[in-house]
């Protein structure tokens, strides 16, 4: 058994640097047991290999002190919303145990994107489901909340996390995944150069920070209302 506190599942390795990134590690540096379970592992990337993205994917998880890392088997670019893949996604749910599950937000461009999101909600609920049996992990699971990461798509969020001390790494963290962002010929028609992406990032992380009142956030969802016991105590500034 590996348990984490906050687990957060994406389509593709370098999905939650770019979402999520800056939101694990502020959990991680406030002691919380953080995961990352990637559904493919990129073998259909016009740049780098499988192998290639392993590595740089474990080199980004110890940037943002994630404690466990994982990549499915599902094939890149039909990710799939089938019962084998639920049962897949589910067994990890049970394995992982966490108490917070980030999902990608379940509209977007890429279709591998929205059916991640359709799949981890659908796979948490068998988790759950005593009488599944998903052998070795037989006791079941199911995350107490369960937030959408936005960032891929323009969508107000409910709320965001002030990333600002975060930043820096958050951005490191997406760099080692050098196959795909550093300066190179490569496909360099789709892959803007490591300046580009800096000033892009910065924009949205300011975007969201101004929503929030700091300098930098990341944007989520949350379907549930927010209570508040205490008036007073609620952030950010109305006028
Ligand atoms: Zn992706």
């Amino acid at each position: 058994m590996t348990p984490v506190d906050i687990l957060a599942l994406a389509a593709h390795r370098d999905d939650v640097e770019q979402t999520c990134g800056g939101t694990l590690l502020k959990m991680a540096q406030l002691g919380y047991r953080t995961g990352i379970l990637d559904l493919t592992q990129g073998e259909m990337g016009t740049r780098g290999t499988a192998e290639s993205r392993a590595s740089e994917a474990a080199e980004a998880a110890r940037i943002l002190r994630v404690s466990w890392r994982q990549a499915l088997d599902i094939p890149d670019g039909r990710v799939e919303n089938t019962w084998e893949n639920r049962l897949k996604v589910a067994r990890v749910i049970r394995e992982t145990r966490p108490r917070v599950l980030i999902l990608p937000y379940w509209k977007g461009r890429h279709p591998d994107h929205y059916t991640a999101s359709v799949l981890g909600y659908e796979a948490s609920f068998l988790a759950g489901l005593k009488k599944i049996d998903l052998t070795p992990n037989n006791e079941p699971h199911r995350p107490f909340k369960i937030i959408y990461a936005t960032l891929y798509y323009d969508i107000r969020p409910t709320f965001v996390v002030d990333i600002t001390d975060q930043f820096e790494d958050r951005f490191r963290s997406l760099m080692a995944y050098k196959s795909q962002f550093m300066d190179q010929e490569a496909g360099s028609g789709i892959f803007p150069a490591e300046k580009e992406i800096l000033s892009r990032i910065d924009a949205m992380a300011r975007f969201y920070g101004m929503l929030g009142g700091v300098t930098y956030a990341e944007p989520f969802l949350q379907k549930e209302v927010g209570l508040v016991d205490d008036l007073t105590v609620i952030p950010v500034k109305s006028i």
